[in-house]
């Protein structure tokens, strides 16, 4: 299948060829020609499987062909949301990218940053406006947004809108959105919660679903560290110190865990920085920036913030902490492997991080091999893990009203759970 095939127009076929782009990947190939037939779209995806590209390109050939529809006034006719600022960012660059020779403009607007020249940027006119929640509302409230002339809608990672207590928000949106547009809504994950909101969203929506194990099994290499909590400092130093040149990004599961893992590494004379939703938005950009463009190798990074950074040649994911949200794992290991590229995962389990581990395996459906070749392996908690006795192994009810509400919910009917239905063509 090429892009030829699906249908789309002349500048944006050479946007794509520039970009190195030469077949669709599979949720473009399934996406694309449906939204081109103006359907609304339920998408079962994570960054990573091509979804931006798969919906801002027939987001950017309606609103061509459809150019002279709008008189000389650019209106916002697109509205793409999204929950974190580095999304945004990234989203409003793919647009930028795909629909370079065409004539469509967007803009970006986030939160922590000075409204100015956003407003600007909005006063002057635009047709896509890809934002957070937050600074949406407040500056449709001040009067800069209106968006009664929006006709294609699209809400982006609806499970993290939802763990970030940005529904309400949504909710608000929705309201004044008119009522005759496409609508596209996009989730990794397709809790209770998510469906329901997306029944509010969409119209008898087509349905297309990636599956991201895909990503797991065939193209990330996944290991275990079995390793005690106090000797994960120098268990990471190790694993940087023979991985020098490579491309890594260490995920911590707190703000301040995140900043002693970098005093610990830079104590050790290796140059690493953390980005966490407590650094300024400039400082954010900065790291990523360096990061990015290889000058820096190691990124400490928080769950949020990390959520869709996209690194070309990112060969190594260290979860320093495991996360206590199974799904969590597969979008972080995602962040290697992506596109065409290989890229190992490597797991540190500590002994209060086996119940988590368990849950990954069960999510993803694979047993993840263990790496026992290294000065810090600690064999006991391998066995204790191999074999849980009824005393060491979390009372079940405790363990689940600890968690969060949508992993209750699936873990208690793991068969309910639908996040990684595969539809493959
Ligand atoms: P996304 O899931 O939208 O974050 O995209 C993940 C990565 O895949 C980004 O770096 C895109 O530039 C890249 N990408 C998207 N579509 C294609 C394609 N058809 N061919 C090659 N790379 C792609």
């Amino acid at each position: 299948m090429t892009f030829e095939q699906l249908g789309i127009i002349e500048p944006i076929l050479k946007a794509l060829s520039e970009e190195g782009y030469k077949n669709p990947t599979p949720i473009q190939e399934q996406s694309i020609p449906l939204l081109l037939n103006g359907k609304d779209l339920l998408g079962c995806a994570q960054t990573g499987t091509g979804k931006t590209a798969a919906f801002a390109i027939p987001i950017l050939q309606h609103l061509q062909t459809d150019r002279h529809r709008s008189n000389r006034i650019r209106k916002i006719r697109a509205l793409v949301i999204t929950p974190t600022r580095e999304l945004a960012l990234q989203i409003g660059e793919s647009f930028s990218v795909y629909g370079k020779h065409t004539v469509i403009k967007n803009t970006v607007i986030f939160g922590g940053v000075k409204q100015g020249p956003q407003t600007d940027a909005l006063r002057s006119g635009i047709d896509i406006l890809v934002a957070t929640p937050g600074r949406l509302l407040d500056l449709m409230k001040q009067g800069f947004i209106s968006l009664k002339d929006v006709e294609y809608f699209v809400l982006d990672e609806a499970d993290h809108m939802l763990d970030m207590g940005f529904i309400h928000d949504i909710r608000k949106v929705i309201a004044v959105l008119p009522t005759k547009r496409q609508s596209l809504f996009f989730s990794a994950t397709m809790p209770t919660e998510i469906v329901e909101l997306s029944r509010k969203i969409l119209g008898n929506p087509e349905k297309v679903s990636v599956k991201p194990e895909q990503a797991t099994a065939e193209k990330v290499g996944q290991q275990v560290y079995f390793v005690n909590k106090e000797h994960k400092p120098n268990l990471l130093i190790h694993l940087l110190q023979n991985n020098p040149k490579k491309s890594t990004l260490v995920f911590s599961r707190t703000k301040h865990g995140a900043d002693k893992i970098v005093k610990v590494l830079q104590r050790a004379n290796i140059n690493a920085e953390a980005i966490h939703g407590n650094k300024s938005q400039g400082a954010r950009q900065r790291v990523l920036g360096s990061f990015k463009s290889g000058e820096m190798h190691v990124l400490i990074a928080t769950d949020i913030a990390a959520r869709g950074i996209d690194v070309e040649e990112l060969s190594l994911v260290i979860n320093y902490d495991l996360p206590n949200i199974p799904e969590t794992y597969v979008h972080r290991i995602g962040r290697t492997g992506r596109a065409s590229a290989s890229g190992i995962a490597i797991s540190f389990c500590d002994d209060e991080e086996k119940d988590y581990l368990r849950d990954i395996q069960k999510l993803i459906d694979q047993k993840i091999p263990v790496e026992s070749d290294h000065p810090f392996f600690d064999g006991s908690l391998e066995n204790a893990f191999n074999n849980p006795s009824k005393s060491n192994r979390r009372p079940q009810k405790k363990a689940q009203s600890s968690r969060p509400a949508r992993t209750n919910e699936s873990a208690a009917s793991p068969k309910g759970r639908r996040p990684f239905v595969l539809k493959r063509r």
